[in-house]
């Protein structure tokens, strides 16, 4: 890829799009920069901003649009995000979207994929994921590594994410709806959307993607 590249991945909690992000990132050697990791490790840490959020990630609420741009610029200040990034779970609000592009400037978003998933879908795989504390592999619940407890990869402890719970999966699905659904307008207007199915196997919207990537010259 020539110059920085930056795709945004939307779509709903549980589309798949951060095991998209990992293997667009392992391809291209672009940053994996998911908000929600990101903010997931500050609660862990017990650090001043974890202490902060902690509260509005197991609600499903979101947090504001000004904390989460400032750490999206700072972890796109540092030397490996030099090629680009890919976000995901960013930008959440018009707000967020209006921030990113202050942020890059002069450079542009290239990509924004919107992987679509039916509400129900959803419900089903947020309620049978599993996810690494050590190095956030996400698995079903059928997995050897859930049904352990242990990560083939990392060996970390693999759990149930605090907001996988139904009361915070309804919330997450009304803020998508209310917050970032708008999103889709807001990049399709500029000619940087592509719509990709979410409900089909990980290589097959993989490789819709890296279509997507190949026919902007991103790939
Ligand atoms: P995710 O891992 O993307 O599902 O994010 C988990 C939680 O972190 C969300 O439910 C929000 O509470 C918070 N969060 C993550 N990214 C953002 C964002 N861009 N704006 C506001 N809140 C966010």
């Amino acid at each position: 890829m020539a110059g920085p590249t930056y795709v945004v991945l939307l779509g709903k909690q549980g589309a798949g799009k951060g095991t998209q992000s990992e293997l667009l990132c392992a391809r291209h050697g672009l940053v994996h920069l998911s908000t929600g990791d990101i903010l997931r490790a500050a609660v862990k840490a017990g650090s001043d901003l974890g202490r902060e959020v902690s509260r509005i990630l197991e609600a499903g609420e979101l947090v504001s649009d000004d904390l989460v741009n400032r750490l999206v610029e700072e972890r796109l200040g540092a030397p490996d995000a030099a090629a680009g990034a890919v976000f995901d779970g960013y930008p959440r609000t018009r707000g967020q979207a209006e921030a990113l592009d202050r942020i890059l400037a002069p450079v542009a978003v290239g990509l924004c994929v919107l992987v679509e998933l039916p509400d129900a879908l959803v419900v089903e795989r947020l309620s049978g994921r599993r996810v690494c504390e050590g190095c956030g592999t996400i698995y079903s619940v059928a997995d050897p590594s859930a049904q352990t407890g242990v990560c083939a990869r990392c060996g970390g402890r693999v759990v149930q994410r605090a907001d996988d719970t139904p009361e915070a999966i309804g919330a997450r699905l009304s803020a998508y709806e209310r917050d970032t659904r708008p999103l889709v307008d807001f990049y399709d207007a500029r000619g940087l959307l592509e719509r990709v199915d979410g409900d089909r196997p990980v290589e097959a919207v993989q490789a819709s993607i890296e279509a997507a990537l190949a026919a902007r010259g991103l790939a």
